[in-house]
């Protein structure tokens, strides 16, 4: 696979930081946003590949920010994988429903992280 460029988006700097470590050796370019603003400017600006999502963050949560990514023509097929701490199916619902390729619970394991992110780049 080509190197793709991914935008990391969580307001926790440890979750930020072990999800870089866990994809920098898959080689692609990672980008960085701290809330939910910043996660939807990147999104447009950056034209990421693909999108890390955490869905509780200040400014903007990632389903509103997945809704926002959705109806922008340049930005509905951008691929996004939701981040999260619980395994709420009404969570589960609501990122289907927003259209969401794929789902991650917190804590994730490295392995388990990179094959999610590489099964969505490949789709
Ligand atoms: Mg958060």
């Amino acid at each position: 696979m080509t190197n793709r460029k991914i935008l990391i988006a969580d307001d926790n700097q440890q979750i930020r930081m072990l999800v870089s470590a866990s994809l920098r050796s898959l080689g692609h370019e990672l980008v960085v946003a701290v809330d939910g603003e910043e996660a939807l400017e990147k999104a447009i600006a950056e034209r990421p590949d693909l999108v890390l999502l955490d869905v509780t963050m200040p400014k903007l949560d990632g389903f509103e920010v997945l809704g926002f990514l959705r109806k922008r023509p340049e930005t509905a097929d951008l691929k996004v994988i939701m981040l999260t701490t619980a395994a709420q199916q009404t969570d589960k619902k609501r990122g289907a429903e927003l259209g969401c390729d794929d789902y991650l619970v917190k804590p994730f394991e490295p392995g388990e992280l990179r094959e999610v992110v590489q099964a969505v780049l490949t789709q």
